[in-house]
């Protein structure tokens, strides 16, 4: 019985509770029993909040008439919720519970989705493993050895330890695209305006995107659904329909689609089983009616570059807040020293080392007589790209690549490195630059290694069903709901 809840989607779980087979206090305890059991090996939760958990399932349980219900969810911790601790995988925030939830938080609970507990995160979220985070390095279910992706490491790794069927992330450079590639689960960023911002925890604002994770492309966008729509609290929200992803999930047909292979996103190049598995995957498409052609958007060799000048711009701004005044952590004020100084020890002490590179690489960006150089360059090479993006999709109805170079690195193999790390989000970050809709989708193991390989589909603003429409097709072709081997279940759900 718990193992037909703990690998069930959320979408039967939903229908389940709804047709009263369950309940969704019973489906709640079993999340937080598997959370119990495996997350010692994993840490994906920094805080798991069963009290809260079960009160909110009991709730949907008496009222049990809003409709379709979903299984639970585990929140990144990067977003409010209201007096639940948040710490954004940094010390700065330690012990910090928000006044006031998130509009993506408040959607959920409205809806009776049960939120388990937040999950790890790299700090501010900033990294590709989560091993920037505060509170330690999450583990990747496929080998305990290796990195969950970042930064919503810890959003994935639940999914993949059957910990929870739906998880929550944000991406600015691929943050809920990669790590849903090296765990073997579904992840999408909603075109930049498509979810509300209001309440998450700022990295970079002109790229910052709340996203659904889920093991399955239905479930990612039933909880897509969700959470999207304008939200007057964010001024970056689009004021339109949420666009059909719930019935192009359901429907997959790709036939007479027009996907182009975007000739320069490889970087140095794939790692071998993820070309191998990409190009099949190609070929399943192809033979589920779609067209494949390859295109060229000559500016995504420059996209690494000029996000490592805009994200740290916008990060050494939004950062500025954490002036020992206002939130969280304090250090050093002791009667005797001056505001400059308590600031200065307690951002000293607060952030990490990847925050603190970033927040001077992107005060040294914004400076006077540097601005126009750096910034300025940035600004216009991310026009390029979105022009790049307009020429393509006249074209192609979506564009296509490997999610991420290389399958899940070894913890500890790129923390020396910072330019290696960055690289993991070759293919991603494009997308956030010009805004548009990406998702990734698992397209099976790599030989060399056995672990997942992530494939990218990318759409114009506003098209996200057609990231759902590509990436059902090939759930459908791989013959497999959610890409999960029984093999992962196996490991991590008792019989
Ligand atoms: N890994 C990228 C970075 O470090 C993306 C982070 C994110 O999307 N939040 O900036």
């Amino acid at each position: 019985m718990t193992a037909q809840i703990l690998t069930a989607t959320a979408a039967e779980l939903g229908r389940r509770i709804a047709a009263r087979e369950l309940t969704s206090v019973e489906v709640t305890r079993a999340f937080l029993d598997q959370i119990a059991r495996v997350d010692g090996d994993v840490h994906a939760f920094l805080h798991v909040d069963a009290e809260g958990a079960l009160a909110q399932a009991a709730a949907v349980d008496a009222r049990l008439d809003a409709g379709e219900e979903l299984g639970p969810l585990a929140l990144k911790d990067l977003f409010c919720q209201a007096g639940v601790p948040t710490t954004a995988g940094s010390r700065m925030l330690e012990g910090w519970r928000p006044p006031y939830s998130a509009t993506v938080t408040q959607r959920l609970l409205d809806a009776g989705l049960v939120i388990l507990g937040k999950t790890n995160l790299d700090e501010f979220a900033m990294g590709s493993s989560t091993e920037n985070s505060a509170y330690g390095t999450t583990r990747n279910p496929w080998d305990l050895d290796r990195i969950p992706g970042g930064s919503g490491g810890g959003s994935a790794a639940a999914l993949a330890s059957f910990e929870a069927p739906l998880a929550i992330g944000t991406d600015t450079g691929g943050s809920i695209r990669q790590p849903g590639a090296v765990t073997g689960t579904v992840g999408v960023k909603p075109t930049y305006g498509g979810t509300s911002r209001y309440g998450v925890i700022a990295m970079a604002s002109s790229l910052d995107q709340p996203g659904p994770c889920a093991r399955t492309v239905l479930d990612a966008a039933l909880l897509h659904e969700v959470i999207a729509g304008h939200d007057p609290m964010d001024s970056t929200s689009i004021d339109a329909p949420v666009p059909p992803i719930v019935d192009a999930a359901r429907s997959g047909d790709v036939t007479g689609l027009r996907i182009g292979v975007v000739r320069e996103l490889g970087g140095e190049g794939y790692a071998p089983g993820v070309e191998l598995r990409f190009r099949e995957a190609l070929g399943l498409l192809e033979a589920a009616g779609a067209e494949i052609v390859e295109v060229s958007c000559p500016h995504f060799d420059y996209a690494l570059g000029a996000y490592y000048l805009i994200m740290p711009s916008e990060v050494s701004s939004n950062l500025a807040r954490y002036d020992a005044m206002r939130y969280g952590l304090r250090v050093g004020d002791d009667g005797t020293r001056s505001t400059e100084e308590v600031m200065n020890a307690t951002r000293g002490q607060g952030f990490g080392e990847e925050v603190k590179r970033r927040v001077i690489l992107g005060t040294y960006a914004l400076s006077s007589g540097y601005y126009d150089a750096y910034y300025g360059s940035a600004q216009k090479v991310r026009r390029l790209i979105s022009d790049d993006f307009d020429a393509a999709f006249a074209q192609v109805d979506v564009l296509v690549s490997p999610s991420t170079p290389t399958t899940a690195f070894r913890i500890g193999e790129r923390t020396a490195d910072p330019l290696a790390m960055y690289a993991s989000d070759l293919c991603t970050i494009p997308s956030n630059m010009a805004g548009n809709a990406s998702g990734s989708f698992p397209c099976g193991l790599a030989p060399e290694d056995g672990l997942p390989v992530g494939f990218q589909v990318m759409a114009p603003p506003l098209a996200d069903d057609r990231v759902y429409r590509v990436g059902a097709a090939l759930e459908r072709a791989l013959g497999s709901d959610g890409v999960l081997t029984d093999a992962i279940a196996e490991r991590w759900v008792e019989a």
